[in-house]
């Protein structure tokens, strides 16, 4: 392929997240995305898990959708030209490690805030790994149908608990049940403000109807006379003096810092009645930006130089009756070919990767193509690891994908000893899946099991049971935190030492790697009395 042809293929991927703290609406939103982008003729097609009984029998019942549904990690769907790869994953808060790791996967993320519940706890702590990772972030105040907090209460809540930038790029106008409507205020001062006033006749309209179209809208100027007649006279000074007070305060959109993670643009809307999303799909298709160089072990990676991918999540038994295996990667430079041999860096082998599947809406398609930006998913023959990268033939890898610091913890006892084989082997496998991390005590013993969701936990036993047949019962651990640790001096860390003077529970990870288990930070803290020159980190990256 002409050097021209990849750059106009790269140029129109659009590779994002959306986060959010369950119940925003991310489910909803995805489907308008959809349904917008023309990937899905009506909306409530993507998943249906409205009234579920309970996390556990939900978790299952998407374990048998899998493969097929929206929790298979990307959507891919064209809009106005742009070709979207929507990474995903499900929406419970027990499967957050999962959904960090998407994160790496993507250039940018769409923050989803309740506009009566403004930041979360799960909002918090993803958008913790975005800043990490400095990529644009976009926010979507959702649910402005429904009682709210004040627009400039929830601009103020995201300055202040996400240290990041605010820039209104929309504001509604009333809130509530009278919520009619937003300006569009666009990334300049100068620009014209448009406003889109939504029609209050079809709002009262049955929202599951009305949520199934693209909802119709007027536009027109703040300066229009008609929109007194629509908004009556208080409604529409009030809307003039909020209007002139973001003018007025706000500082100019900077396009850099945007960029740079460090200031978002927010909008406002009702992903549930179509309100405010077509004003927000127009600014972040002109604003989120195509894939750019990401760094690498040898310096930055070029994504129209020679193919190169890194593989952020592994999924097995997709496929009961196969028990297949695939691993999910990004492509960060460069084309793929179906059938194409490809250099695994960490094996030093060449390999084949066979079936390349993309996802859109409710279908996996065997893909021919892929070019920086897309993530597909590639059978696994039991070869890859979270964050192997493969190349073209060069040696080179991408950074590394922290783990998080698991926050349940229990130790895993057989029931029946003879089958610690098959027990060994399933741990092994969860592990390499990456939603659960596995220590081996130092000092022996039952491994132990480290979760960032106590739904995790019990998912693997449901899972060790089905598909390993093993029975085992997990005993909660008296731990709160697990540090990685190393001596300062680089030198040998006697790692029993914390074992003998009780302060935490050595164990190393699956790597090797020393850990200690806390029971909480007085433990830790007397630890660090205790021996000095030893580095405690929270996550297995930066150990
Ligand atoms: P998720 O857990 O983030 O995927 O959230 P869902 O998309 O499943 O939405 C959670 C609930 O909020 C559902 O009952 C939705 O129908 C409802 N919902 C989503 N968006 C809106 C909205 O704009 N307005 C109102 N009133 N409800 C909404």
């Amino acid at each position: 392929m002409d050097d021209k042809l990849l750059a106009h293929h790269i140029a129109e991927r659009r590779t994002f997240a959306i986060i959010s703290h369950p119940d925003a609406g991310k489910t909803t939103l995805t489907e308008k995305l959809l349904l917008y982008g023309g990937a899905i003729k009506l909306a409530g097609a993507v998943k249906a898990k409205r009234g579920r009984a309970s996390a556990v029998s939900d978790w299952m019942e998407m374990e048998r959708e899998r493969g097929i549904s929206i929790t298979s990690s990307v959507l891919q769907f064209p809009y106005r030209g742009l070709s979207m790869n929507l990474l995903d994953t499900p929406g419970h808060a027990d499967f957050s490690e999962d959904t960090y790791r998407t994160l790496h996967a993507a250039d940018g993320a769409v923050m989803l805030l309740d506009c009566a519940k403004g930041v979360e706890a799960q909002t918090k702590k993803l958008f913790r790994v975005c800043r990490q990772r400095k990529m644009p972030i976009f926010t979507f105040v959702n649910k402005m149908d429904r009682p709210g907090r004040e627009p400039f209460d929830l601009v103020g809540e995201v300055e202040n608990v996400l240290e990041i930038g605010v820039y209104p790029v929309t504001w509604p106008i009333y809130r509530g049940a009278t919520f009619r409507g937003i300006v569009y205020r666009g990334f300049h001062k100068d620009e014209p403000k448009r406003v889109y006033l939504f029609d209050a006749a079809r709002a009262g309209v049955s929202s599951a109807l009305l949520g199934s179209e693209v909802a119709p809208v007027t536009v027109t100027g703040l300066d229009d006379p008609a929109l007194v007649r629509e908004l009556d006279d208080e409604g529409y000074s009030r809307l003039l003096e909020e209007s002139a007070l973001l003018d007025e305060a706000g500082d100019a959109f900077d396009g850099d810092r945007f960029l740079a993670g460090e200031v978002s643009p927010m909008f406002f809307g009702s992903a549930m009645n179509n309100f405010g999303i077509e004003a927000f799909l127009e600014a972040f298709c002109q604003r989120m930006p195509p894939p750019v160089a990401r760094e690498g072990s040898k310096g930055k990676v070029d994504p129209l130089g020679a193919f190169s991918a890194f593989i952020f999540k592994i999924q097995a038994n997709m496929d009961r009756s196969h028990r297949d295996k695939v691993a999910f990667l990004r492509v960060c430079s460069g084309r793929f070919e179906r059938g194409m041999r490809v250099h695994h860096v960490r094996t030093g082998k060449a390999m084949r990767l066979a079936n390349p599947t993309t996802f859109l809406a409710q279908e996996r398609t065997i893909v021919e193509e892929g070019f920086a930006g897309d993530v597909l998913g590639v059978y696994d023959p039991g070869v890859f690891e979270i964050g192997d990268t493969l190349t073209a033939g060069e040696n080179f890898t991408f950074e590394e994908i922290p783990s998080f610091s698991p926050e349940f913890f229990v130790r895993v006892m057989m029931v029946d000893p003879l089958r610690r084989k098959q027990l060994k082997r399933g741990l092994d496998q969860l592990a390499q899946e990456g939603t659960i991390q596995q220590y081996t005590p130092e000092r022996g013993g039952d491994p132990i099991l480290g979760a960032v969701g106590r739904l995790q936990l019990e998912v693997v036993k449901h899972r060790l049971k089905s598909e390993y047949d093993v029975d085992a019962r997990l005993e909660p651990l008296a731990c709160d935190f697990v540090r990685w640790v190393s001596r300062e001096d680089g030198g040998e860390l006697d790692l029993l030492a914390f074992d003998r003077e009780r302060v935490g529970i050595p164990a190393r990870d699956v790597r090797g790697r020393a850990v200690v288990l806390f029971a909480g930070e007085w433990q830790l803290n007397s630890a660090k009395r205790e021996f000095s020159g030893i580095k405690y980190t929270e996550t297995a990256f930066g150990a």
